[in-house]
């Protein structure tokens, strides 16, 4: 039997050989630290500090804003400078907090559980959203929430997500190396709250060793399972993730607890042992800092709020021009136009390259040949949808399913005319969105 996938898809050049095979090093910052208030899908958190107050490393400094939010850390001990906006990796000005860092990494004391079987479901969870636990491969959406569904019988798979997807990023692949036993702990404690369930690990078989330490670690495990899946993007995107592991299908108007099932990437799960186990709230996280144009490409088990200018200082600096910077992977990250800026929960990697591939060829007119209908994981017609965003088609966009879009660029990496097709989709999608919204 061939391995479990999705439909459609692309096969860039994975670009992780740069970084994979280096283990995780610890990085302790020496600047300032900066922790956006918005880091979480849902309402911004609350400042519970004030300039000039002195925290310790995993002192709590903003409350959750609301149901849908989440409290902020300081990751470590030091002093308030100021509170004030930033910019942030997606290039909006956010309002944040400035943790001057007094280099001494004091921390407060944290509260272990010595039998996690023992606390019940309302325990584990508050213990998820007091640590500000959010969804760190990028959607950041809060984590309690997450594994509050309504109907939580009716969950049959947690599924983590293992599969790393994105081309050059590896600080998921280095956490399933290094530290399984926390990923294998972490689904533990989640499958406690869905007595049902069954835990899934879907990983790509281009990380055999990740498959074999977490196959090896689960052999006497009846409620968890290892599930290899062919290597393509966007496999690690949660619609293709679910259709490849259970065969259950979603739409965007669903959530996957509709279909039973509730995905949590590697990192999230790994938060969620460390936040129930040893009562640690989020600060800390793999990053990967890597592209041609850096020095020693590599991950570091970062501080969260350590800025992007320290992590390339530590992997070396540029040992070349860099003509693009990317926070995350080149297929889904965003540009950027510098480096000063802060990590938050959901940043996973700077990428540095020598060729900006988007900019270096022309535009030219559609040659029909549907390669980008092929690509497409949710079975969309890109150039159609690209035409409709190009004449402002808003009613033609939506009648040909340009909502369903997961923004996951497959369609514009195989067009031989350089369409900026997904870009355009995307612009589109974020403007019918807003006026559905305003006519609320
Ligand atoms: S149309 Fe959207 S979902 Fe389809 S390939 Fe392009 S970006 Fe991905
Ligand atoms: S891949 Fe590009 S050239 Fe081919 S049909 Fe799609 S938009 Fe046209």
């Amino acid at each position: 039997m061939g391995l479990r996938t999705f439909r459609g898809g692309v096969h860039p050049d994975d670009g992780k050989d740069l970084s994979k095979a280096k283990p995780t090093k610890e990085l302790l910052p020496v600047g300032d630290l900066f922790f956006p208030l918005s880091q979480h899908i849902g309402a911004p958190a609350t400042p519970i500090v004030s300039v000039g107050d002195t925290v310790l490393a995993g002192q709590k400094i903003a409350e959750a804003g609301g149901f849908v939010s989440a409290p902020i850390f300081s990751s470590v001990s030091g002093t308030v400078k100021a509170i004030e906006p930033r910019r942030v990796a997606v290039g909006d000005m956010v309002n944040s907090i400035v943790i001057e860092n007094d280099g001494n990494y004091l921390e407060c004391g944290f509260e272990e559980t010595d039998d996690v079987t023992k606390l019940t479901n309302e325990e584990i969870i508050e213990k998820i959203k007091e640590a500000g636990v959010v969804g760190m491969g990028g959607a950041g959406f809060p984590t309690h929430v997450k594994l509050s569904p309504k109907e939580p019988d009716k969950i049959d798979y947690i599924i983590a997500n293992c599969a790393e997807c994105e081309p050059f990023l590896t600080s998921d692949y280095r956490r399933m190396v290094e530290e399984p036993e926390k990923l294998v702990e972490g689904m533990r404690i989640i499958l406690q709250l869905f007595k049902h369930a069954t835990g899934c690990f879907g990983i790509e078989d281009n990380k055999p060793e990740a498959i074999q330490k977490l196959m090896e670690l689960t052999k006497d495990e009846p409620r968890m399972q290892v599930v290899p899946l062919m290597t393509k993007y966007p496999q690690g995107g949660e619609r293709q993730l679910i259709k490849a592991v259970t065969d259950r299908e979603i739409n965007s108007k669903m959530l996957p607890a509709d279909a039973g099932c509730i995905v949590d990437n590697v990192e999230t799960i790994v938060a969620v042992y460390n936040a129930v186990k040893f009562g640690r709230p989020l600060t800390d996280r793999i990053f990967t800092v890597t592209g041609d144009a850096v020095m020693e490409p590599r991950n570091f088990k970062i501080k969260i709020g350590t800025n992007f200018s320290e992590l390339l200082e530590a992997a070396g600096g540029l040992k070349n021009p860099a003509k693009k910077m990317i926070a995350g992977g080149p297929m889904m990250g965003f540009a950027l136009f510098g480096t000063d800026i802060p990590t938050t929960k959901t940043t996973s990697a700077l990428l540095c390259m020598t060729v900006d591939q988007v900019s270096q060829y022309e535009e030219t007119a559609c040659i029909n040949c549907g390669r980008c209908v092929d690509a497409c994981p949710e079975g969309l017609i890109p150039s159609r949808l690209a035409d409709y965003a190009k004449h402002g088609q808003k009613e033609n966009f939506e009648k040909w399913y340009g909502l369903e879009c997961i923004e996951c660029g497959s369609c514009s990496f195989g067009c031989p005319a350089r369409r900026p097709l997904a870009q355009a989709i995307k612009t589109m999608k974020k403007q019918v969105l807003q006026d559905k919204k305003n006519k609320k």
